[in-house]
């Protein structure tokens, strides 16, 4: 039995298992794939405090997710593969199945499964993802060096895909369903200021078209719908949360988990933290934090079992 499960190990989740190492807890951390999270698909990680080599040069998210690893795992934690299919409260613990393998058990439990892409949900998008529409930059950006590619966004994410794409091309240009960002200030102004980074307010992607890879988008502008040649399509229209295996979980209209401030769901004992927590903001330095804030309640309930 441990003390507690962590489920997923992006920031939220391994700032979760160093906190609970590190209040001498035994915690699992379970994770699908590898350690990091939405971390892996950031290139420069320019807002984590401390997260810099010098005053030009950050860390990327990759190197910060091996740093945040390892530093849980030196205190203590352990992780192993695998996927949660679910999770049943039980009396006094939570019965955690993993997918093929066992059952475990811990008195608490800490989600921490994040969030996906949303789609754009237009023609030509599923069709020729992987052959031009992409939704990581890091990932398919120096596939496109000196292409016209396209970014579909108006929040932080879009702007900091288009001004990371402009390392590959000249020709970026980025495409916005209103009349302004949803960004912050900060990225915002840095696209607007980019001379290799066109913006197109009020204008939305209708259709991708491609023969095996993509070759143009349909767009419409003021009512007024034309084909241009594009060579890439960046989308990063927001984020979904994760599926997670208890159904009875209140969540907000979007799909994320409600907790109070002290990270608690609606069910005692388990905690929800990160991009899968209902939260008006979310950051890998709020991901972080929210593990943190998880533990010291987790630790406070795991306690009250001890009397
Ligand atoms: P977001 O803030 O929800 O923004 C999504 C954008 O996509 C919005 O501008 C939205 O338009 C647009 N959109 C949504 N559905 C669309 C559709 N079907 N067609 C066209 N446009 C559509 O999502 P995000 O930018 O992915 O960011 C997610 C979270 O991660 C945020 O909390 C963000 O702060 C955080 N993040 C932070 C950083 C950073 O600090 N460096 C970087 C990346 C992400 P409307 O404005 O019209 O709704």
């Amino acid at each position: 039995m441990f003390d507690v499960i962590i489920v997923g190990a992006g920031p939220a989740g391994l700032s979760a298992a160093l906190y609970a190492a590190r209040s001498e807890m035994d915690a699992l951390v379970i994770e699908r794939f590898a350690p990091g999270g939405q971390l892996l698909n950031i290139g420069v990680v320019e807002n984590y405090p401390g997260n810099f080599r010098d005053e030009r040069n950050s860390f990327s998210g990759y190197e910060l997710a091996q740093k945040m690893h390892q530093q849980a795992e030196q205190c203590g934690a352990y992780f192993r593969i695998g996927t949660v299919e679910a999770i049943q409260k039980e009396e006094n613990r939570f019965a955690v199945r993993i997918a093929g393998e066992e059952t475990l058990y811990a008195r608490a439990v800490i989600v921490a499964t994040g969030a996906k892409h949303r789609l754009l949900g237009i023609p030509g998008e599923k069709e020729f993802t992987g052959a031009g529409v992409s939704y990581c930059a890091p990932c398919d950006g120096p596939f496109f060096k000196g292409k016209k590619i396209f970014v579909a966004g108006g929040g932080d994410s879009a702007c900091d895909e288009a001004h990371y794409l402009s390392r590959f091309s000249p020709e970026i240009v980025l495409v916005h369903r209103r009349d302004h960002f949803r960004a912050q200030k900060a990225l915002a102004d840095r696209v607007l200021n980019n001379p290799k980074i066109k913006v197109e307010f009020n204008t939305r992607i209708l259709e991708i078209r491609g023969r095996e890879k993509v070759y143009s988008v349909m767009l419409e502008q003021n009512g007024r719908q034309f084909e241009t040649a594009a060579d890439a399509v960046f989308v990063c229209v927001g984020i979904e949360p994760e599926y997670f295996p208890v159904p009875e979980l209140v969540r907000d209209e979007s799909g994320f988990i409600v907790t109070d401030q002290t990270m608690l769901t609606s069910i005692p004992g388990l905690f929800a933290v990160g991009d899968v927590r209902a939260s008006p903001f979310r950051q890998i330095v709020t991901a972080a934090g929210d593990g943190a804030v998880a533990v010291h309640s987790a630790v406070a309930f795991v306690d009250s079992f001890s009397g």
